[in-house]
C-alpha cells in the first residue's frame, strides 16, 4: 500500500517528500542470479552447487574466497586486515531424507531440516540420486476413499510417502534411489504482484543474496573498508546452526552481522500476542536478544536512522534460532547482531518475502559496514 503511494508522489509530484523515497537496489543482473540461485536445490549437508553458483555471482566484488570441509563459503575483502567482520546468511534449504522403501515401492521419509508434513500432500518433488534427479509425487488418498471414517487424518510422518510410479523396491532401487537420497521440492522463484518475490526456501537463500549485494555495492561505490570483510555463507543452519559454528571458530571474527528471516505475522492464525507485530514492507527487523550485542545493535539502528532506512523490531526469549547464536557464543564472545527479513508462509514453497525489504536490508548492512571503525571496541565497560 504504502510503496503504491510513494510511487505515485514521486512520479506526480516530487515536493511531497514527507514519506521516506524507497531506494531500489536490485537490478535486472543481480534478479536473474537470485532466481537462478533460488531454483537450484540446496538440500542441508549438500549445498556445494548452490555454493558454487554464489561464489561464482560474489568473486568479482572480492579479494579472495575459501570454502571449508563442509561447504561453507566465505568470500574476503581485504584478507590481510587484522580486524575482521562478519556478515552472514545461510545457505541450506530445508529437505527430507529417503528413510524407508516398502516392498510395494512406495517411499517414506524422514525431515532434514524443520521440512513441515502438513504441507507435503500432492506436492510435486525432485529426488537427488547419482544419475540425477528422479521425480516423484506425495500422494494422498482422496477425499472420496476419506469420507466415511470416524475423523480425518491430518498428514504426519506416519503417513506422508512418496509415489514414483514404481510397483516394487527393486524398480525403484533401479532408478538410483536408496535410503539417504535427499528430497526437494519443485516449486520455482516467481515474482507476485510486481510487490513479493515467491519461492521455495527463501529462507535463507535471500540472505545469501543479500551480503552478496552488499559487497557488490561496496565494489561498485568503491567504497575502502578500513577493516576485513568475510561474506559468509554457512551451511547447515537448518539442523543447529552447525555451519556458523564451525566457520565462526575458523575466522575469529570481532563482529558479526547476521542476516536470516523471520515471521510476517499480519497473515491468519498466527497470535501477535506470543509472535510479535511485523509485516513484510516494513523494513529490516532488528532484534533484542541477550546473544545480540547491543552496542552494535545501537550502530545498526543509528545506521537505519541515518539512511533513512525503515525498520521494525523483535525480541527473542533466550536465543534468536538464527546463526547469530553460534557467532555470539563462539571464540571468546563475539559482538553479534542479527538484521532479520520478514517473510510470511516460512518452511513451504510459496515463502514470501517483500522486495523492498529486501533492498532495505541490503542498504541497511552496507550503511551499518561503512559506520564500524577498524578495531572498534563494543563492550559495555572499558
Ligand atoms: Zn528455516
Amino acid at each position: 500500500m504504502q510503496h503504491y503511494l510513494i510511487r505515485f508522489n514521486v512520479n506526480m509530484a516530487k515536493k511531497k517528500s514527507d514519506a521516506p523515497q524507497h531506494t531500489s537496489v536490485v537490478n535486472e543482473t543481480s534478479l536473474a542470479f537470485f532466481e537462478k540461485y533460488i531454483n537450484n536445490p540446496s538440500p542441508t549437508g549438500f549445498e556445494w552447487k548452490g555454493q558454487e553458483l554464489w561464489l561464482e555471482y560474489l568473486k568479482p566484488y572480492i579479494d579472495t574466497h575459501y570454502v571449508d570441509n563442509y561447504g561453507t563459503a566465505v568470500g574476503i575483502i581485504n584478507p590481510k586486515a587484522d580486524y575482521k567482520v562478519v556478515i552472514e546468511a545461510h545457505a541450506d534449504e530445508i529437505s527430507w531424507f529417503v528413510n524407508y522403501i516398502t516392498n510395494d515401492g512406495l517411499i517414506y521419509v524422514i525431515r532434514n531440516g524443520g521440512s513441515d508434513h502438513q504441507i507435503a500432500p500432492s506436492k510435486r518433488v525432485n529426488i537427488h540420486t547419482d544419475n540425477g534427479v528422479v521425480k516423484a509425487v506425495f500422494g494422498w488418498p482422496a477425499i472420496h476413499t476419506r469420507l466415511g471414517g470416524d475423523k480425518e487424518e491430518a498428514p504426519t510422518l506416519k503417513n506422508i510417502f512418496l509415489d514414483c510410479g514404481c510397483t516394487s523396491k527393486e524398480e525403484v532401487e533401479k532408478l538410483g534411489i536408496h535410503v539417504g537420497c535427499v528430497i526437494t521440492y519443485e516449486d520455482e522463484f516467481m515474482v507476485l504482484n510486481d510487490r513479493y518475490y515467491v519461492g521455495r526456501a527463501l529462507d535463507n537463500r535471500a540472505g545469501g543474496f543479500m551480503i552478496a549485494e552488499v559487497a557488490r555495492l561496496l565494489k561498485e561505490n568503491n567504497v575502502k573498508l578500513p577493516f576485513g570483510l568475510y561474506i559468509v555463507n554457512a551451511v547447515q543452519e537448518e539442523i543447529g546452526l552447525r555451519g556458523a559454528e564451525m566457520i565462526a571458530h575458523k575466522i575469529k571474527p570481532n563482529v558479526a552481522i547476521v542476516t536470516d528471516v523471520t515471521h510476517d505475522t499480519q497473515t491468519p492464525m498466527i497470535n501477535k500476542i506470543t509472535q510479535g507485530d511485523l509485516a513484510c514492507g516494513k523494513g529490516p527487523v532488528v532484534s533484542y536478544a541477550p546473544a545480540v550485542q547491543n552496542n552494535l545493535n545501537k550502530l545498526l539502528i543509528e545506521s537505519a536512522q541515518k539512511a533513512g532506512i525503515p525498520f521494525q523490531r523483535q525480541a527473542s526469549s533466550r536465543s534468536t534460532g538464527t546463526d547469530t547464536d553460534a557467532f555470539a557464543y563462539s571464540n571468546d564472545g563475539v559482538p553479534s547482531a542479527l538484521i532479520s527479513l520478514p517473510l510470511r508462509y516460512m518452511h513451504t514453497t510459496v515463502e514470501m518475502i517483500h522486495k523492498e525489504d529486501v533492498d532495505n536490508v541490503i542498504r541497511l548492512i552496507y550503511e551499518s559496514l561503512l559506520n564500524i571503525q577498524a578495531g572498534q571496541d563494543f563492550r559495555y565497560i572499558k
